[in-house]
């Protein structure tokens, strides 16, 4: 029998941050993947795919839209659908074998199958070739989450299918309709639409990407509708069926006025849920909430004092850098380290073009909570920089303290805004206030010239550029 110190469960994003930090305490650690290549979700059907497939769109989109304007004179422009695919495959292929690498660097002992406990201390991994059990004195559970539906419909994978089988599509589809219109649901219609797919989105509530501060949400709508996409808002989908070489959803909206829509794909975007099965937790005293995901106390351990949980199969926000902040935490603990995560400070980032990202309070919450606020907003047209690079849709907005200054929240829609919102979390880590952010220097032209505006307007200084 194999005896390990840590024994990481999933590879995604939490699983091998948490097995390259054990190991770097100089823990002896195992990470178990039941898939051939490591990185999970967020690596090989996520994050990594769908950024690649956003910029190869953009720069076509770019191509067809504003290379005239540039002086760009290019005679036909045309889409390799299968080589855009394939690049897509590359890029992940890259990122899984940088993955392998750091595994080797840090001798970490990587064995694949399905990991399922047998009791508290030992696990049993099922491959095809053989049934391996090994014992470890804490194991760290990180297997992350599958898509989830909505009565009525059911994900056939093949006209009805989600974000994972879009990834792997033979041919460009002529059109598809999204369910959910919140960040996968945006990402994949931005996609599509940028290549000529006809692409409907269906959301259920009345604002896209509505867990963020509502005024991005609306912006975005703005900016997609004018791309092309038909974003139909306060629609319930009840059913959708399989019509062999289409599919069709029946759907209502709020006053019960029925609908239907006929489109190569329904692609399913209406949220993940935990991926606990296989996992042999009947066998632990390891807890489920009621919605399914794995119960955590401090410090991220469950109900068994030498098991651990981390990333999307413990629920929270859904995000990669979420699960690496877990990972991380739960290494340092059993090492007797002290950290902390601020789970109100972890970003938002929408990859839309423009993108979207945001951090602490929305004004929404602030309202509701009755917290005073001050606004300040700084339209991307008024940017130097955004105008050389035509990128001038959105803005930077940030919620301030009236009487401190403290930066509440940070929302941007605009070029770069996923990079930009780093020194908003800066801000919010740090109790930074909005002065202090406009007292230092901003590289000029640069989109986060925008920012240095905002806290200049929320502090009542008035802003240097509009
Ligand atoms: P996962 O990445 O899901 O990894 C879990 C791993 O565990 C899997 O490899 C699975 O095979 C393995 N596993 C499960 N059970 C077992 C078992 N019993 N034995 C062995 N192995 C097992 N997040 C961002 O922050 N930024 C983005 O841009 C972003 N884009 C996304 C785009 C899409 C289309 C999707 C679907 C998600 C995106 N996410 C993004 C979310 C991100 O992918 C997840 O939050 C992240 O992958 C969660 O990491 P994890 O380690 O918890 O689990």
């Amino acid at each position: 029998m194999q005896n390990y110190d840590i024994a990481v469960i999933g590879s995604g994003p939490g699983g091998y941050v948490a097995a390259i930090r054990a190991a770097q305490l100089g823990y002896k650690t195992a990470i178990i993947e039941k898939y051939d290549t490591l990185g999970g979700t967020c690596t090989n059907v996520g994050c990594i795919p769908t950024k690649a497939l956003l910029d190869s769109t953009h720069h076509f989109s770019e191509a067809h839209h504003k290379f005239n304007e540039h002086g760009i004179k290019l005679n036909e422009i045309e889409l390799d659908f299968q080589r855009m695919y394939k690049r897509k495959s590359e890029v992940v292929a890259k990122n899984t074998a940088g993955l392998d690498f750091l595994m080797n660097k840090n001798k970490i002992t990587r064995l694949k199958g399905t990991a399922s406990f047998v009791n508290n201390s030992t696990i049993k991994i099922v491959s095809e070739n053989e049934t391996i059990d090994i014992t470890a004195k804490h194991y760290i559970i990180a297997t992350g989450s599958k898509p989830s539906t909505i009565p009525g419909v059911e994900i056939d994978k093949q006209r009805i299918i989600t974000s994972t089988e879009a990834l792997s599509l033979k041919e460009q589809p002529k059109s598809m309709v999204i369910i959910g219109g919140g960040v996968i649901g945006v990402e994949m219609a931005s996609i599509f639409n940028r290549i000529g797919t006809q692409v409907t989105i269906l959301e259920y509530a009345d604002n896209l990407i509505s867990t963020m501060d509502q005024e991005l949400g609306k912006s975005l709508h703005k900016i997609l509708k004018k791309e092309g996409i038909d974003i139909r808002l306060n629609q319930g989908v009840y059913k959708a069926e399989n019509l062999g070489s289409s599919a069709k959803v029946l759907f209502k909206d709020k006053n019960g006025t029925e609908n239907e829509l006929e489109a190569e794909y329904v692609l399913v975007a209406v949220g993940r849920k935990a991926f606990t099965k296989d996992l042999g937790l009947e066998n632990t005293g390891v807890e489920l909430d009621e919605r399914g995901f794995i119960k955590v106390y401090e410090n991220n351990q469950t109900a068994v004092s030498n098991i651990f949980a981390i990333g999307d199969v413990i629920g929270g926000a859904m995000l990669a850098h979420k699960a690496e902040e877990e990972g991380v935490l739960v290494a340092e603990t059993i090492n007797g380290q002290k950290h902390h995560i601020h789970y109100d400070r972890i970003p938002s980032v929408v990859y839309t073009w423009p993108e979207v990202a945001s951090v602490g309070y929305s004004e929404e919450y602030l309202k509701k909570n009755n917290i005073p606020y001050n606004v300040g907003k700084f339209p991307f047209s008024a940017s130097a920089r955004a105008r050389a690079s035509m990128d001038m849709d959105g803005f930077s907005k940030v919620l301030v303290d009236p009487k401190y200054g403290e930066v509440l929240g940070i929302h941007i829609i605009g070029a770069r805004a996923a990079d930009l919102i780093a020194q908003g979390v800066i801000a919010q880590e740090y109790e930074i206030t909005a002065e202090d952010m406009f007292r230092i220097s901003y590289a000029h032209p640069t989109y986060s010239e925008t920012l240095k505006d905002a806290y200049l307007i929320a502090s009542g200084q008035g802003a240097i550029n509009i």
